[in-house]
Protein backbone atom coordinates (compact mmCIF):
# COMPACT_ATOMS: atom_id res chain seq x y z
CA UNK A 1 0.00 0.00 0.00
CA UNK A 2 3.46 2.21 0.35
CA UNK A 3 2.55 4.13 -3.53
CA UNK A 4 -0.02 6.32 -3.69
CA UNK A 5 0.36 9.08 -5.64
CA UNK A 6 -3.21 9.89 -5.90
CA UNK A 7 -4.81 11.78 -3.24
CA UNK A 8 -8.56 10.63 -2.78
CA UNK A 9 -9.47 13.01 -1.00
CA UNK A 10 -7.93 15.80 -2.99
CA UNK A 11 -9.25 14.44 -5.99
CA UNK A 12 -12.86 14.49 -4.77
CA UNK A 13 -12.24 17.99 -2.93
CA UNK A 14 -11.20 19.58 -7.14
CA UNK A 15 -14.09 17.40 -8.54
CA UNK A 16 -16.48 19.30 -6.14
CA UNK A 17 -15.12 22.40 -6.31
CA UNK A 18 -15.05 22.18 -10.36
CA UNK A 19 -19.16 20.80 -9.81
CA UNK A 20 -20.05 23.89 -7.57
CA UNK A 21 -18.48 25.81 -10.45
CA UNK A 22 -20.72 24.07 -13.25
CA UNK A 23 -23.73 24.93 -10.95
CA UNK A 24 -22.55 28.30 -10.12
CA UNK A 25 -22.14 28.87 -13.89
CA UNK A 26 -25.84 27.47 -14.70
CA UNK A 27 -27.16 29.32 -11.95
CA UNK A 28 -25.80 32.73 -13.20
CA UNK A 29 -27.54 31.71 -17.07
CA UNK A 30 -30.71 30.62 -15.36
CA UNK A 31 -31.59 33.76 -13.34
CA UNK A 32 -29.63 35.68 -16.76
CA UNK A 33 -32.44 33.74 -18.98
CA UNK A 34 -35.05 34.73 -15.83
CA UNK A 35 -34.92 38.11 -16.12
CA UNK A 36 -34.08 39.05 -19.40
CA UNK A 37 -36.16 40.95 -21.43
CA UNK A 38 -35.67 39.86 -24.69
CA UNK A 39 -37.68 36.19 -24.87
CA UNK A 40 -35.55 33.41 -25.58
CA UNK A 41 -37.11 29.82 -26.81
CA UNK A 42 -34.35 26.72 -27.33
CA UNK A 43 -35.46 23.95 -29.46
CA UNK A 44 -34.04 20.36 -29.68
CA UNK A 45 -32.75 19.54 -33.40
CA UNK A 46 -36.52 17.73 -33.89
CA UNK A 47 -38.37 20.93 -32.97
CA UNK A 48 -39.39 20.22 -29.36
CA UNK A 49 -39.05 23.22 -26.85
CA UNK A 50 -36.02 21.84 -24.33
CA UNK A 51 -35.74 26.09 -22.88
CA UNK A 52 -37.84 28.76 -22.99
CA UNK A 53 -37.80 31.66 -20.43
CA UNK A 54 -41.28 34.15 -19.14
CA UNK A 55 -40.50 36.92 -21.99
CA UNK A 56 -40.77 34.14 -24.34
CA UNK A 57 -44.59 33.37 -23.18
CA UNK A 58 -45.35 36.80 -22.73
CA UNK A 59 -44.28 38.28 -25.80
CA UNK A 60 -45.50 35.15 -27.98
CA UNK A 61 -48.58 36.12 -26.08
CA UNK A 62 -49.12 31.85 -25.36
CA UNK A 63 -48.00 29.13 -23.05
CA UNK A 64 -45.36 27.31 -23.76
CA UNK A 65 -44.56 23.69 -22.78
CA UNK A 66 -41.74 21.06 -23.42
CA UNK A 67 -44.68 19.17 -25.66
CA UNK A 68 -44.54 22.74 -27.74
CA UNK A 69 -43.05 22.30 -30.85
CA UNK A 70 -40.94 24.67 -33.21
CA UNK A 71 -44.05 24.62 -36.10
CA UNK A 72 -46.32 25.85 -33.87
CA UNK A 73 -44.39 28.63 -32.56
CA UNK A 74 -43.13 29.81 -35.80
CA UNK A 75 -43.03 27.21 -38.98
CA UNK A 76 -45.65 29.94 -40.45
CA UNK A 77 -42.43 31.78 -40.92
CA UNK A 78 -39.69 29.64 -41.90
CA UNK A 79 -39.14 25.93 -40.96
CA UNK A 80 -36.75 23.99 -38.71
CA UNK A 81 -35.05 22.31 -41.42
CA UNK A 82 -34.24 26.14 -42.85
CA UNK A 83 -32.91 27.39 -39.45
CA UNK A 84 -30.74 24.10 -38.97
CA UNK A 85 -29.34 24.97 -42.31
CA UNK A 86 -28.04 28.14 -42.07
CA UNK A 87 -24.51 29.13 -41.42
CA UNK A 88 -25.15 31.69 -38.96
CA UNK A 89 -29.08 33.27 -38.11
CA UNK A 90 -31.99 33.96 -39.85
CA UNK A 91 -33.57 37.26 -38.88
CA UNK A 92 -37.91 36.90 -39.35
CA UNK A 93 -40.62 39.43 -38.36
CA UNK A 94 -43.73 38.63 -36.50
CA UNK A 95 -47.07 41.04 -35.04
CA UNK A 96 -48.29 39.64 -31.72
CA UNK A 97 -51.18 41.87 -30.11
CA UNK A 98 -49.97 44.38 -32.09
CA UNK A 99 -46.34 44.59 -30.88
CA UNK A 100 -43.79 44.27 -33.98
CA UNK A 101 -41.42 41.30 -32.66
CA UNK A 102 -38.01 40.84 -34.35
CA UNK A 103 -36.76 36.95 -33.93
CA UNK A 104 -33.13 35.91 -34.71
CA UNK A 105 -32.79 32.21 -35.16
CA UNK A 106 -29.45 30.10 -34.68
CA UNK A 107 -28.68 26.98 -34.85
CA UNK A 108 -26.38 25.95 -32.02
CA UNK A 109 -24.36 22.88 -31.39
CA UNK A 110 -24.10 21.58 -34.94
CA UNK A 111 -21.11 19.11 -34.43
CA UNK A 112 -22.83 17.21 -31.45
CA UNK A 113 -26.86 16.62 -31.01
CA UNK A 114 -27.60 20.76 -31.49
CA UNK A 115 -30.63 22.76 -32.25
CA UNK A 116 -32.33 25.68 -32.86
CA UNK A 117 -32.08 29.16 -30.16
CA UNK A 118 -34.22 31.64 -31.25
CA UNK A 119 -34.29 35.18 -29.60
CA UNK A 120 -37.41 37.46 -29.56
CA UNK A 121 -36.90 41.19 -29.63
CA UNK A 122 -39.74 43.47 -29.39
CA UNK A 123 -39.33 46.35 -31.58
CA UNK A 124 -42.44 48.14 -31.42
CA UNK A 125 -41.11 51.68 -30.29
CA UNK A 126 -38.36 51.47 -33.04
CA UNK A 127 -41.12 51.13 -35.24
CA UNK A 128 -43.16 53.72 -33.87
CA UNK A 129 -40.49 56.48 -33.81
CA UNK A 130 -39.33 55.52 -37.38
CA UNK A 131 -42.59 55.96 -38.43
CA UNK A 132 -42.97 59.25 -36.53
CA UNK A 133 -39.96 60.41 -38.12
CA UNK A 134 -41.25 59.57 -41.99
CA UNK A 135 -44.44 61.31 -41.13
CA UNK A 136 -42.19 64.74 -39.79
CA UNK A 137 -39.90 64.73 -42.80
CA UNK A 138 -43.17 64.62 -45.08
CA UNK A 139 -44.93 67.14 -43.23
CA UNK A 140 -41.66 69.27 -43.14
CA UNK A 141 -41.58 68.98 -46.70
CA UNK A 142 -44.88 69.72 -47.30
CA UNK A 143 -44.91 73.25 -45.12
CA UNK A 144 -42.41 74.40 -46.98
CA UNK A 145 -43.60 73.68 -50.40
CA UNK A 146 -46.16 75.42 -49.42
CA UNK A 147 -44.62 79.10 -49.31
CA UNK A 148 -42.08 78.01 -51.77
CA UNK A 149 -45.14 77.40 -55.00
CA UNK A 150 -46.35 80.48 -53.59
CA UNK A 151 -43.46 82.96 -53.86
CA UNK A 152 -42.42 81.29 -56.96
CA UNK A 153 -45.82 81.65 -58.69
CA UNK A 154 -45.71 85.05 -57.65
CA UNK A 155 -42.63 86.16 -58.73
CA UNK A 156 -43.71 84.71 -61.95
CA UNK A 157 -45.98 86.67 -62.79
CA UNK A 158 -43.98 89.92 -61.35
CA UNK A 159 -41.27 89.02 -64.05
CA UNK A 160 -43.68 87.52 -66.52
CA UNK A 161 -45.33 90.97 -66.53
CA UNK A 162 -42.66 93.72 -66.14
CA UNK A 163 -44.29 97.04 -66.37
CA UNK A 164 -47.64 96.05 -67.49
CA UNK A 165 -49.63 95.67 -63.78
CA UNK A 166 -50.63 98.64 -62.05
CA UNK A 167 -48.10 99.71 -59.14
CA UNK A 168 -51.11 98.71 -56.58
CA UNK A 169 -50.75 95.12 -57.82
CA UNK A 170 -47.51 94.44 -57.88
CA UNK A 171 -47.08 96.14 -54.16
CA UNK A 172 -49.38 93.29 -53.44
CA UNK A 173 -47.47 90.93 -55.32
CA UNK A 174 -44.66 91.62 -53.31
CA UNK A 175 -46.30 91.91 -50.21
CA UNK A 176 -47.71 87.93 -50.62
CA UNK A 177 -43.26 86.81 -51.40
CA UNK A 178 -42.59 88.78 -48.49
CA UNK A 179 -45.09 87.21 -46.17
CA UNK A 180 -44.79 83.66 -47.45
CA UNK A 181 -40.29 84.10 -46.78
CA UNK A 182 -41.48 85.21 -43.39
CA UNK A 183 -43.54 82.06 -42.94
CA UNK A 184 -40.85 79.62 -44.01
CA UNK A 185 -38.40 81.58 -41.71
CA UNK A 186 -40.70 80.95 -38.83
CA UNK A 187 -40.69 77.49 -39.72
CA UNK A 188 -37.01 76.89 -39.98
CA UNK A 189 -36.74 78.85 -36.15
CA UNK A 190 -39.35 76.36 -34.80
CA UNK A 191 -37.61 73.03 -36.62
CA UNK A 192 -34.56 74.27 -35.19
CA UNK A 193 -35.70 74.74 -31.79
CA UNK A 194 -37.36 71.61 -31.61
CA UNK A 195 -33.97 69.66 -33.07
CA UNK A 196 -32.26 71.48 -30.33
CA UNK A 197 -34.50 70.34 -27.73
CA UNK A 198 -35.03 67.08 -28.85
CA UNK A 199 -31.15 66.27 -29.07
CA UNK A 200 -30.85 67.98 -25.99
CA UNK A 201 -27.68 69.80 -27.47
CA UNK A 202 -29.08 73.03 -26.38
CA UNK A 203 -27.21 73.73 -22.77
CA UNK A 204 -30.00 74.42 -19.81
CA UNK A 205 -28.97 78.24 -18.89
CA UNK A 206 -30.32 78.44 -15.36
CA UNK A 207 -30.26 81.26 -13.25
CA UNK A 208 -32.45 82.77 -10.28
CA UNK A 209 -34.58 85.21 -11.94
CA UNK A 210 -38.07 87.02 -10.45
CA UNK A 211 -41.14 85.15 -12.03
CA UNK A 212 -43.68 87.84 -12.07
CA UNK A 213 -40.25 90.06 -14.60
CA UNK A 214 -40.01 87.59 -17.03
CA UNK A 215 -44.16 87.43 -17.27
CA UNK A 216 -44.35 91.66 -17.40
CA UNK A 217 -42.12 91.30 -20.33
CA UNK A 218 -44.02 88.68 -22.31
CA UNK A 219 -46.89 90.56 -21.85
CA UNK A 220 -45.00 93.53 -23.41
CA UNK A 221 -43.94 91.81 -26.41
CA UNK A 222 -47.33 90.92 -27.19
CA UNK A 223 -49.26 93.59 -26.22
CA UNK A 224 -48.77 95.44 -28.99
CA UNK A 225 -50.69 92.68 -31.39
CA UNK A 226 -53.28 92.12 -29.20
CA UNK A 227 -54.39 95.86 -29.57
CA UNK A 228 -54.14 95.50 -33.06
CA UNK A 229 -57.18 93.09 -32.62
CA UNK A 230 -58.67 95.06 -30.15
CA UNK A 231 -58.42 92.57 -27.59
CA UNK A 232 -58.41 93.21 -23.82
CA UNK A 233 -55.81 91.86 -21.22
CA UNK A 234 -55.76 91.68 -17.98
CA UNK A 235 -53.27 90.17 -15.64
CA UNK A 236 -53.54 89.51 -11.99
CA UNK A 237 -50.60 88.51 -9.98
CA UNK A 238 -48.67 90.05 -7.92
CA UNK A 239 -45.81 89.06 -4.98
CA UNK A 240 -44.13 86.31 -7.50
CA UNK A 241 -41.42 84.75 -5.71
CA UNK A 242 -37.81 84.39 -7.14
CA UNK A 243 -37.44 80.96 -9.26
CA UNK A 244 -34.69 79.07 -10.92
CA UNK A 245 -34.65 77.65 -14.34
CA UNK A 246 -34.09 78.43 -17.89
CA UNK A 247 -35.43 82.18 -18.34
CA UNK A 248 -35.33 82.28 -21.97
CA UNK A 249 -36.75 79.05 -22.62
CA UNK A 250 -39.85 79.71 -19.73
CA UNK A 251 -40.24 83.10 -21.59
CA UNK A 252 -40.86 80.83 -25.16
CA UNK A 253 -43.46 78.72 -23.42
CA UNK A 254 -45.31 81.54 -22.15
CA UNK A 255 -45.43 84.02 -25.47
CA UNK A 256 -46.38 80.98 -27.09
CA UNK A 257 -49.54 80.13 -24.76
CA UNK A 258 -49.90 83.96 -24.99
CA UNK A 259 -49.42 83.86 -28.45
CA UNK A 260 -52.14 81.30 -29.24
CA UNK A 261 -54.47 82.87 -26.94
CA UNK A 262 -53.99 86.22 -29.56
CA UNK A 263 -53.97 84.12 -32.60
CA UNK A 264 -57.55 82.32 -32.12
CA UNK A 265 -59.68 85.02 -30.29
CA UNK A 266 -61.68 86.54 -32.60
CA UNK A 267 -61.15 90.85 -32.48
CA UNK A 268 -62.32 92.18 -29.37
CA UNK A 269 -61.80 89.41 -26.72
CA UNK A 270 -60.55 89.26 -23.51
CA UNK A 271 -57.23 87.28 -22.25
CA UNK A 272 -56.51 86.90 -18.94
CA UNK A 273 -53.57 85.96 -17.44
CA UNK A 274 -53.40 85.00 -13.99
CA UNK A 275 -50.31 83.59 -11.75
CA UNK A 276 -49.46 82.24 -8.48
CA UNK A 277 -47.59 79.41 -6.09
CA UNK A 278 -48.60 76.31 -4.18
CA UNK A 279 -45.89 75.15 -2.10
CA UNK A 280 -42.88 75.28 -3.79
CA UNK A 281 -44.24 75.50 -7.42
CA UNK A 282 -45.25 78.01 -9.58
CA UNK A 283 -47.75 78.32 -11.96
CA UNK A 284 -48.96 80.43 -14.74
CA UNK A 285 -52.32 80.18 -16.58
CA UNK A 286 -53.44 82.29 -19.86
CA UNK A 287 -57.43 82.16 -20.32
CA UNK A 288 -59.25 83.32 -23.77
CA UNK A 289 -62.81 83.52 -24.76
CA UNK A 290 -62.11 82.52 -28.49
CA UNK A 291 -62.90 79.80 -30.71
CA UNK A 292 -61.97 77.02 -27.89
CA UNK A 293 -60.41 73.63 -29.15
CA UNK A 294 -62.83 70.46 -29.99
CA UNK A 295 -62.40 67.56 -27.39
CA UNK A 296 -61.48 64.95 -30.37
CA UNK A 297 -58.57 67.71 -30.86
CA UNK A 298 -57.56 68.15 -27.33
CA UNK A 299 -55.19 65.11 -26.77
CA UNK A 300 -53.44 66.08 -30.13
CA UNK A 301 -52.47 69.78 -30.20
CA UNK A 302 -49.17 69.35 -28.75
CA UNK A 303 -48.07 66.78 -32.22
CA UNK A 304 -45.64 68.91 -34.54
CA UNK A 305 -47.92 70.04 -37.14
CA UNK A 306 -51.14 69.35 -35.42
CA UNK A 307 -53.82 71.85 -36.46
CA UNK A 308 -57.64 72.11 -36.05
CA UNK A 309 -58.25 74.50 -38.82
CA UNK A 310 -54.83 74.40 -40.84
CA UNK A 311 -56.48 77.49 -42.96
CA UNK A 312 -56.82 79.28 -39.74
CA UNK A 313 -53.56 78.81 -38.30
CA UNK A 314 -51.84 79.67 -41.27
CA UNK A 315 -53.26 82.95 -41.92
CA UNK A 316 -52.68 84.30 -38.14
CA UNK A 317 -48.86 83.14 -39.48
CA UNK A 318 -48.95 79.92 -37.44
CA UNK A 319 -46.46 77.41 -38.26
CA UNK A 320 -48.30 74.18 -36.11
CA UNK A 321 -44.97 73.66 -34.05
CA UNK A 322 -46.03 76.16 -31.26
CA UNK A 323 -47.29 74.02 -28.60
CA UNK A 324 -44.64 71.07 -29.77
CA UNK A 325 -42.06 73.40 -28.54
CA UNK A 326 -43.93 74.41 -25.13
CA UNK A 327 -44.83 70.77 -24.39
CA UNK A 328 -40.73 70.05 -24.70
CA UNK A 329 -39.30 73.31 -22.75
CA UNK A 330 -41.64 72.61 -20.18
CA UNK A 331 -40.48 68.77 -19.62
CA UNK A 332 -37.20 70.51 -19.29
CA UNK A 333 -38.50 71.72 -16.08
CA UNK A 334 -40.60 69.46 -14.99
CA UNK A 335 -43.65 71.52 -16.09
CA UNK A 336 -47.03 69.98 -16.07
CA UNK A 337 -49.71 71.07 -19.02
CA UNK A 338 -53.32 71.31 -18.03
CA UNK A 339 -55.49 72.51 -21.07
CA UNK A 340 -59.11 73.40 -20.39
CA UNK A 341 -61.03 74.24 -23.24
CA UNK A 342 -65.11 74.87 -24.18
CA UNK A 343 -65.01 75.04 -28.00
CA UNK A 344 -67.10 78.38 -28.77
CA UNK A 345 -66.41 79.73 -25.16
CA UNK A 346 -62.40 80.03 -24.85
CA UNK A 347 -59.23 77.92 -23.78
CA UNK A 348 -57.48 78.00 -20.62
CA UNK A 349 -53.86 76.88 -20.52
CA UNK A 350 -52.17 76.38 -17.15
CA UNK A 351 -48.26 75.49 -16.74
CA UNK A 352 -46.96 74.55 -13.48
CA UNK A 353 -43.06 74.48 -12.87
CA UNK A 354 -41.74 72.70 -10.24
CA UNK A 355 -38.66 74.44 -10.52
CA UNK A 356 -37.28 75.00 -7.06
CA UNK A 357 -38.69 78.45 -5.55
P1 LIG B 1 -50.09 77.11 -34.52
O1 LIG B 1 -48.82 77.65 -35.05
O2 LIG B 1 -50.96 76.54 -35.59
O3 LIG B 1 -50.80 78.07 -33.63
P2 LIG B 1 -49.63 75.50 -32.14
O4 LIG B 1 -48.81 74.27 -31.99
O5 LIG B 1 -49.26 76.68 -31.33
O6 LIG B 1 -49.65 75.81 -33.69
O7 LIG B 1 -51.14 75.12 -31.81
C1 LIG B 1 -51.73 73.98 -32.41
C2 LIG B 1 -53.22 74.17 -32.64
O8 LIG B 1 -53.91 74.21 -31.40
C3 LIG B 1 -53.58 75.48 -33.32
O9 LIG B 1 -53.45 75.39 -34.72
C4 LIG B 1 -55.02 75.66 -32.87
O10 LIG B 1 -55.87 74.90 -33.70
C5 LIG B 1 -55.04 75.04 -31.50
N1 LIG B 1 -54.97 76.08 -30.41
C6 LIG B 1 -53.87 76.39 -29.68
N2 LIG B 1 -54.14 77.35 -28.76
C7 LIG B 1 -55.45 77.65 -28.92
C8 LIG B 1 -56.37 78.56 -28.25
N3 LIG B 1 -55.96 79.36 -27.26
N4 LIG B 1 -57.66 78.59 -28.69
C9 LIG B 1 -58.07 77.78 -29.69
N5 LIG B 1 -57.27 76.91 -30.34
C10 LIG B 1 -55.99 76.83 -29.97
Amino acid sequence: NGVCLIHPEGETGQLQDTLRQVENERNKLDTLFLHMTDGVVAFSRTGEVIHFNPSAEEMLHRPIGTDTTFGELFGGLVSLERVLAVPDYLQEEQTVEERFLQLLMAPFDRDRQGGVLVVIHDVTEQRKNEEMRREFVANVSHELRTPLTNIRSYAETLVDSAGDLPPAMEKKFLGVILNESDRMTHIVQDLLTLSRLDSGRSEMNMARFDFGAAIDSVLRSIELEARRHGHELTRDYHDLPMIMGDRGRIEQVMLNVLGNAVKYTPDGGHIRVTAGTVGERVWMEVADDGIGIPKADRSRIFERFYRVDKARSRESGGTGLGLSIVKHAAQYHGAKLELKSDPGRGTAIAVNFTVPV
